[in-house]
């Protein structure tokens, strides 16, 4: 179905269950860019399991997109956000103080690298190339955790996504690699930090899948080729896998899990050769 304005899709509203694994828990997700995103997918799957979800999106051309998704969710809070800016960050998390005295999860599902960085030889990476990056995709998640923190006065869960080119190399993901890499290593800095406040803090290492920011990465259609072929589950993994193992973690099944990065690969990550 088309709305009025243009081609956005108007959404059913989905069917929330009273005993889900999230009932009465509130969150935020950043990084909804349209219904391709992980980060949408994990918010279906959070909403129908419960919770009470918050969204921000980084520019007003997407307000178009992400309102009618919202909407299905019964979002009460959606917000402009480029993470990249700290007032803006500030602004949003204040804006969200006022609607909502606590959170209990955040979902960071953002990552951003110049196209021209993300082909050809890591060597290459420019300096404002880096930067903007390692900004994006790894500092971000240090930036919202830390304005979430105040609103978790019961404890809370934080998940971030992330890639096996954190650990090993894959051609063309070059400064994202590198990039993954400080994320993981936050996500365990930041659990260290925050589990005296009974604050978790994980992520989730996706297997590819085909989405606005997997388009950026040169060769991407060869990837999904070879995981099939070479995978122990012999396929790809499917968004709605990826947002079952975030439900988990942000869910009480995993209140003795921090600091962790889970492989949600079809087993890819396993292989030796
Ligand atoms: P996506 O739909 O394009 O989501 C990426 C999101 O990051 C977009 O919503 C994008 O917003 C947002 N973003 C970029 N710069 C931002 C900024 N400065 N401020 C706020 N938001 C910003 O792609 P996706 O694949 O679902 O990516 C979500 C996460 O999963 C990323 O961390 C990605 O690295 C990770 N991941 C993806 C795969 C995969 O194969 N797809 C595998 C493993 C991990 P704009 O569109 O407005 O830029």
């Amino acid at each position: 179905m088309t709305s009025p304005e243009g081609n956005t899709k108007v959404l059913e509203k989905r069917t929330q269950k009273k005993d889900g694994l999230l009932a009465g828990k509130r969150g935020i997700v950043f990084g909804v860019a349209n219904d391709h995103s992980l980060a949408w997918h994990c918010a279906k799957m959070l909403y129908d399991e419960g919770a009470e979800l918050a969204f921000t999106y980084q520019g007003e051309n997407l307000e178009r997109r992400i309102k009618p998704l919202a909407e299905s969710v019964n979002s009460p809070f959606v917000d402009m956000c480029d993470l990249g800016n700290d007032e803006q960050i500030d602004k949003s998390f204040s804006k969200l103080a006022e609607k909502w005295e606590t959170i209990d999860f955040v979902v960071h599902a953002v990552a951003f690298a110049n196209r021209e960085d993300l082909e050809g030889r890591f060597v290459d990476t420019s300096r404002d190339g880096f930067k903007l990056a390692l900004d994006v995709s790894a500092y971000t998640l240090t930036a919202v955790t830390r304005r979430a923190l105040p609103l978790m006065k019961n404890g809370g869960s934080i998940v971030t996504l992330t890639y096996y080119g954190a650990e090993k190399v894959v051609p063309n993901y070059n400064v994202m690699g590198v990039a993954k890499a400080a994320l993981e290593a936050s996500v365990q800095y930041l659990a260290a930090d925050l589990g005296q406040d009974k604050v978790r803090v994980n992520a989730v290492s996706a297997g590819p899948v085909k989405t606005l920011a997997a388009k950026g990465i040169s060769g991407f259609g060869e990837m999904l080729k070879l995981v099939e072929a070479k995978a122990p589950l012999r396929r790809n993994v499917q968004q709605d896998e990826v947002a079952k193992s975030v439900l988990y973690l942000l869910s009480d099944l995993a209140s003795g899990v921090t600091g962790e990065v889970i492989h949600v690969d079809c087993g890819y990550s396993i292989l030796g050769m």
